[in-house]
């Protein structure tokens, strides 16, 4: 079984073929960063402008890196949402096109399903798993039961953390995407020399919330005038972000660990994924935890966090092998929540 998948919902044009063996056969993924880079963050317009400028290109090379054409598919998958909609438009469009021309089975895959599965296909996870989805749109800790069997058990009240750390690192000149850059700058600093917030920690359940970090970096910031903004200044200020996103992440997974341990007895796996999760020192962070509670921490290879659509054709795979099947009337979602009866709360995004 053979699936092409497609991916086009932020800045990322990412053409990808996989196989029910849990083969990767092509991975190609344009990253757009040089694009977006002078305006400090994604334009949607130059996004979809790029995806429709590259897309084709791309398909062909994962096919021709696969060694399969249209017709040696078992379905197409792109992602359907949630995303910036041109983007999204564009990746729908060509996929439909490809599976109607090709007469192949047509999925639209849910984004955050893609980033969810992914470690199924890297690591032998069995369901149920506990999931923390920490990327640049969301924080949520979900219990997966099965392919398209999400229960959503804590969200973030405000930003996304992937969102507060590109906005830290943005305020603190570390350039552009700040995640990774505030990562390496962290790495030299003194984590215990700033007080930052632990934004609901204590606090029953698994809520998250990070913007009051944000704004202590930003009052630190402005107590510096800008010639005491040293390099020592930044890196430590950095790495006590860093620490107080790892130290609020672990006091919100410990109550979703607790709670899926009660509840799931059998489940031994916390899985982290999305982008964030390629951050190391938080991938470590967590590792004390799962430790703790006698638990498995895994996470998918560093290449797999961040977008990607080896993600989106598996999660495709998982669901087409399943039976399921998109019409090719599908229309893109936006936003479209992971788990439906998820309760609708202020900020919590899609
Ligand atoms: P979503 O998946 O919620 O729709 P997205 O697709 O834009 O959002 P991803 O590509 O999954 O997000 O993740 C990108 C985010 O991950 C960015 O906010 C980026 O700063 C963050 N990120 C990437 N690498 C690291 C890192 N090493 N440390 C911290 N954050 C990181
Ligand atoms: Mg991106
Ligand atoms: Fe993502």
């Amino acid at each position: 079984m053979i699936v092409l998948g497609i991916e086009t919902s932020c800045d990322e044009t990412a053409t990808a073929v996989v196989n029910d063996k849990r083969e990767i056969l092509a991975n190609r993924v344009l990253s757009q960063l040089d694009d977006h880079r002078p305006y400090g963050g994604v334009v949607p317009e130059i996004a979809a402008r790029a995806h429709l400028e590259h897309l084709d290109r791309l398909v062909a090379e994962a096919m021709d890196d696969a060694g399969v054409d249209f017709d040696d598919l078992d379905a197409v998958a792109c992602t359907g949402g949630p995303g910036l909609i041109g983007g999204v438009m564009v990746g729908t469009m060509t996929a439909k096109a490809i599976a109607f021309a090709a007469q192949k089975p047509f999925l639209a895959v849910n984004h955050l399903e893609g980033h969810a599965l992914t470690v199924r296909l890297t690591d032998d996870v069995a369901f149920p798993y506990l999931l923390l989805l920490v990327s640049g749109g969301h924080c949520q800790v979900l219990i997966v039961e099965g392919v398209g069997k999400y229960k959503r058990i804590g969200t973030t009240i405000d930003d996304a953390v992937g969102e507060a750390f590109d906005k830290t690192a943005k305020m603190m000149g570390l350039g552009y995407p700040g995640g990774p850059a505030l990562e390496k700058v962290a790495a030299k600093g003194d984590p215990n020399r700033f007080g930052l917030p632990r934004p609901l920690r204590g606090r029953p359940g698994c809520d998250f919330s990070f913007s009051g970090l944000k704004t202590a970096v930003r009052t630190y910031l402005d107590g510096f005038p800008v010639e005491q903004q040293t390099d020592e200044v930044k890196t430590d200020l950095a790495a006590s972000f860093q620490r107080a996103v790892g130290d609020t992440l672990i006091d919100r997974a410990r109550n979703a660990v607790f709670e899926f341990m009660r509840d799931y007895p059998g489940g031994k796996t916390l899985v982290l994924a999305g982008g964030v999760a390629a951050n190391k020192y938080l991938r470590g962070r967590l590792v004390e935890l799962t430790d703790q509670a006698g638990m498995e921490l895994v996470a998918p290879p560093l290449h797999l966090c961040t977008d990607n659509a080896v993600m989106i054709a598996w999660a495709g795979l998982e669901r087409f092998r399943l039976g399921e099947r998109d019409d090719l009337d599908f229309k893109p979602r936006p936003r479209w929540p992971l788990d439906p009866e998820a309760p609708k709360r202020p900020g919590a995004g899609v």
